[in-house]
């Protein structure tokens, strides 16, 4: 008998039991309500990197599901995308208290689960919200410089965005973020 090719979405569901079974980031685990995995579709050819989950996302189990995440489906929506056809993440996937940014230790014990969670998926580009999942990838840029600019990584394909908090802080910015968006479409 041959055995079926596992999913892509039962190879997702087993990565992210394997950070709970290896006690990935203890210390944020043992604060947080629950793991909070990347969602959408596995076979999406754009997946959406956020930094950490915040409070609505800790209680609901699912990333941008709050203020930010309204932004992003708007943002979804100017381009006649919605979030089933896009996969969304973040670098950590737990919530640090009092949604302080997570430190480069928290994040660093997280890049090899989101390397292969992006092996998974095999995206035709990786859009990194904010500067900590940009510089996840490229540690010398700076998101005011880059946001925009479609950048290459080894095999990958990336696009620097501001993360939706930042537009919804600095309202100047939306306009920006709408415009940057619109570079997603040749991806799409
Ligand atoms: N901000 C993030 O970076 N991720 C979320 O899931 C929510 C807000």
């Amino acid at each position: 008998m041959t055995s079926q090719p596992t999913s892509k979405l039962s190879q997702l569901e087993h990565l992210m039991q394997q950070i709970i079974d290896s006690d990935v980031c203890a210390e944020l685990a043992a604060q947080a309500s629950q793991l909070v995995p990347g969602v959408g579709n596995p076979d999406a050819d754009i997946v959406f990197i956020g930094e950490a989950p915040g409070k609505k996302e800790d209680e609901q189990g699912e990333p941008f599901v709050g203020a930010s995440g309204k932004l992003l489906n708007e943002l979804l929506d100017s381009i006649d995308l919605t979030r089933k056809n896009v996969y969304v993440t973040n670098i950590v996937k737990y919530r640090p208290p009092d949604n302080r940014d997570p430190s480069s230790k928290e994040k660093q014990q997280f890049v090899e689960y989101l390397s292969k969670e992006l092996a998974i998926i095999e995206p035709n580009v990786i859009v990194t919200l904010g500067r900590h999942a940009l510089n996840s990838f490229l540690p010398n840029l700076r998101i005011s410089e880059v946001h925009g600019q479609v950048q290459t990584e080894q095999d990958s394909v990336l696009l620097p965005l501001y993360h939706p908090a930042a537009a919804l802080y600095n309202g100047s910015l939306r306009q920006t973020l709408f415009d940057d968006f619109m570079r997603l479409r040749q991806f799409s």
